[in-house]
């Protein structure tokens, strides 16, 4: 079960905390669409509403009315391919000896059935198939005999994949990033408390400041008066393993991620495409909306040097930027709909040519990612009905030739086109006059990191975890899970 998800929690000084994390969760809806939950805690007793659906319909007025308490955490989850299943929904919450328990988790681990099996033998129960709530009950287990610390610290030792947490320990809330900080998590200060969320737009919702990202293998607690929090770095690490996809696609462009506003890195990414592979054409033209900051990063330095990178003379404008394609913003990414069929019905309902913008003229068209080649295919067509007399494909990302494992649900390696199939055969199969990817160093640099810091699974099939059947591109291992990997106490 693969999910990509967003996780909010807050901790407020006597408000409850159930608005802003209504709000907090609408910031996110893009990073889940199938079910939204929040639970909070008032000192007293746990509550909780996970619904099917998107925020605006999984919660009335009277639900947020009953979910009472200062404190708390949210979440939205992503559909699965197949089946939609409600007891996969989140923040997944227990009652037990030493209290309560709320998680919301954004990743997967890689080693769940393990941890799984293990604790069933001795004796716990699970409600469902998704990793949630095997950390949901290894984390149970531990608080049993250890204080929250070393509990958190015990578990972090035995899970091994990508997870960004929020956590709420009775009316104590705490976030969680692996230790390689493959998924998102940021700290925010709030006028009468602290958020911890997937992408700092939940925090500019709130109306609040961007403090940090939660640094790889930390734990960060929320002070129960909402004056601050303490951190905790439970696990040192190397190297860490960023999911670079975050930046080129998932991520909203005005959150700020790792340190770099997403909007920007975009516009950078496509700056670099042009000096990796710029081509002249009459027009430049993004797919919307996932290919506009590319695009336009793209056509401003198309304007100061050539596709050979010579400087442009003083009368040549270089590439003209236009909105070629209309979207129609009620159909939803093609990247989300189950079947083949439906995917391509879906292109054709999402974009429209402006006819006057491409009758005529050498276009290039830019976009972030090609997954199965449906879209660039139909779109690539549409271009040439219109009377495009030359398309040009430049996408701001290398090609995604392998699956992630680490909750983005992707496609399977059959699935995509460039799994098994050259740069030159894709551009034959979408019908494209040039076809070009941007390098895996290209995007390093952009973000400004060693590509042993990033996640590059995809795109180049050498994951940071260690994946029963496929290679790593470091040094790593499974934790054993029947044995202590980290002491509970140092
Ligand atoms: S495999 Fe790709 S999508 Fe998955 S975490 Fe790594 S970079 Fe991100």
């Amino acid at each position: 079960m693969t999910e990509k998800c967003g996780v909010v929690g807050v901790s407020l000084d006597g408000r409850d905390a159930a608005r802003p994390l209504y709000y907090a969760l609408y910031a996110l809806q893009h990073r889940g669409q199938e079910s939204a939950g929040i639970v909070t805690h008032d000192g007293f007793q746990q509550h909780s509403h996970v619904e099917m659906g998107l925020v605006g319909d999984a919660f009335g007025e009277g639900d947020l009315d009953e979910l009472t308490g200062a404190a708390g955490i949210g979440h939205v989850r992503y559909p699965t391919a197949g089946s939609v299943d409600s007891s996969c929904a989140q923040p997944f919450s227990v009652s037990f000896k030493s209290g309560s328990l709320g998680l919301s988790h954004n990743g997967n681990l890689v080693n769940a059935d393990e941890i799984r099996d293990e604790l069933a033998a001795a004796g716990h129960a699970f409600t469902s198939d998704g990793d949630t709530e095997v950390i949901t009950h290894d984390l149970a287990r531990n608080l049993l005999e250890e204080d929250l610390v070393r509990a958190v610290k015990h578990t972090m030792g035995r899970i091994h994949g990508s997870y960004s947490l929020t956590i709420t320990h009775d009316d104590t809330v705490l976030g969680v990033r692996d230790p390689q900080g493959n998924r998102p998590l940021c700290i925010g200060e709030l006028e009468d408390g602290y958020i911890l969320a997937s992408e700092s737009a939940a925090i500019d919702t709130l109306d609040g400041e961007l403090v940090r990202d939660v640094r790889p293998g930390e734990l960060v607690v929320l002070q129960e008066d909402g004056q601050g929090f303490d951190s905790y770095q439970l696990v040192e690490n190397e190297n860490t393993a960023h999911c670079f996809f975050e930046h080129v696609y998932f991520a909203r462009p005005d959150s700020v991620i790792d340190d770099t506003l997403v909007y920007e890195a975009r516009r950078n990414l496509g700056r670099k495409l042009w000096e990796e592979s710029g081509v002249e054409t009459d027009v430049v033209m993004p797919v919307p909306d996932s290919g506009r900051a590319f695009a336009s990063g793209y056509a401003d330095a198309a304007g100061e040097t050539t596709a050979d990178g010579e400087a442009r003379d003083a009368d040549d404008d270089g590439v003209e930027f236009a909105e070629g394609l209309m979207k129609n913003r009620y159909v939803g990414r093609t990247f989300i709909m189950p079947t083949q069929d439906e995917r391509e019905r879906a292109v054709r309902l999402k974009l429209n040519p402006i006819k006057s913008t491409i009758e005529g003229k050498t276009v290039t068209v830019i976009d972030d990612s090609i997954v199965r080649g449906t879209t660039s295919t139909q779109l690539v067509q549409l271009l040439k009905d219109c009377g495009a007399e030359a398309v040009h494909v430049r996408i701001g990302a290398p090609a995604i030739v392998a699956p992630c494992y680490m909750g983005i649900d992707m496609a399977t390696r059959e699935e995509l086109i460039a799994s098994d199939k050259s740069v030159g055969e894709i551009r034959d199969e979408i019908a494209a006059d040039s076809l070009a990817y941007l390098s895996t160093d290209a995007v390093a640099d952009v973000l400004g990191k060693e590509r042993i810091d990033l996640c590059l699974g995809c795109v180049t099939g050498e994951y940071p975890y260690d994946i029963e059947g496929e290679e790593t591109d470091r040094d790593v291992s499974r934790p054993d899970v029947g044995g202590q990997q980290l002491p509970a106490d140092d």
